[in-house]
């Protein structure tokens, strides 16, 4: 089995930006719930060897604000068993990954199939575009309007992908020093431009003698800012925070946005993956079923259980 990858590492948007400072900022998922049993002993597993551990952040009850309209109970408000990587989100599947052969700065651009193989079109950082195969089937596990374009040509998939929905995020990244003195380590907003401002300091393992901040844009916002360049956003942001946190903000040490294209599932596909001749191209990822990690986790499982006829 081989995973390509496009970006230089794993985890997609389970992500850490590390800059040349020093800082770390979990700028894409912000943590992680297990619901069902599976993803549960995935969880505790990696707690125990070090690369997960229990998030207890300070809630202020009177500024975390549920969404209003959010169908999802692990992320309407500070439940119990709120999980992070460690020392960075990042950190998450980084055992998951130990054996596999991984090739990384691979981006896919077409699955092919003859009547017995299938052939992977490749941009690769080392070759240029490249020509991957025979493999016998593959697993497309990226959101869906990237499938479309990897696989949208296999008979049947492409109605499919075209009604999920996932909604795009502007994130900004901002370092401080010395403590900021927050009432909250989280907080949330169903108005406004940010949705969610969370002390990534908090969480377990981190560098503690500066304060960062993850800001997440709303869906709305974001879609509305969506080609506007990243220092402007960051500047806007930045600016609509004191609305959020209750005070005025020093001067942050840094500051840089990050766009994630493609974050959170608002309609999803409805059923664990989507099969493609006769089940040698399966294509899904956290848009079947929902907007977590534990949605993806669960599509990889269905996905691969359908490969190997379990
Ligand atoms: C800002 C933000 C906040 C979030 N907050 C939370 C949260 O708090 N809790 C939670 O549970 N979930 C959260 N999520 C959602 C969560 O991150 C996703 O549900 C989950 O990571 C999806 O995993 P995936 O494997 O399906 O897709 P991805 O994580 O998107 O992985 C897809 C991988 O495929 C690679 N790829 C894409 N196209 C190609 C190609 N053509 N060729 C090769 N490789 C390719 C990508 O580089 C990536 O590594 C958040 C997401 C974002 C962006």
């Amino acid at each position: 089995m081989t995973v390509l990858e496009k970006s230089r590492g794993i985890g997609g948007r389970v992500a850490t930006r590390r800059t040349r400072d020093g800082l770390a900022f979990d700028h894409g998922a912000q943590f992680v719930t297990a619901r069902g049993a599976s993803f549960g002993a995935f969880l505790q597993g990696a707690s125990e060897i070090g690369c997960a551990s229990e998030w207890n952040p300070i809630t202020d009850p009177s500024r975390f604000r549920i969404a209003t309209g959010s169908t999802d109970p692990a992320l309407s408000g500070p439940a119990s068993h709120w999980f992070v990587g460690t020392p960075g989100m990042s950190s998450l599947f980084k055992n998951l990954a130990a054996g596999l052969t991984i090739r990384t700065e691979v981006t896919v651009t077409r699955v092919d199939l003859t009547e017995h193989e299938v052939w992977v079109d490749a941009i690769e950082s080392e070759h240029g575009p490249h020509r991957r195969g025979p493999f016998d089937a593959a697993i497309i596990a990226i959101p869906a309007a990237q499938a479309s374009a990897v696989a949208g040509h296999l008979d049947g998939v492409a109605a499919s992908l075209a009604r999920v929905v996932i909604t795009p995020c502007w994130a900004l990244m901002l370092a401080f020093s010395g403590d900021l003195q927050m009432p909250s380590d989280v907080l949330r907003r169903s108005e406004g431009p940010i949705a969610w401002v969370a002390r990534n300091t908090s969480k377990p393992g981190r560098a503690s003698d500066i304060t960062t901040l993850v800001v997440h844009a709303s869906p709305e916002w974001t879609r509305e800012h969506l080609e506007v360049d990243p220092d402007t956003v960051a500047t806007q942001l930045f600016d609509a925070l004191p609305s959020v946190v209750g005070r005025t903000l020093p001067d942050p040490q840094h500051a840089v946005s990050h766009r994630w294209r493609y974050a959170q599932t608002a309609v999803p596909l409805a059923a664990p993956f989507l099969e493609a001749v006769n089940g040698r191209v399966l294509i899904g990822g956290d848009w079947a079923t929902g907007a977590r990690v534990e949605a993806a986790w669960d599509s990889g499982e269905a996905m691969a259980s359908r490969l190997l006829g379990e």
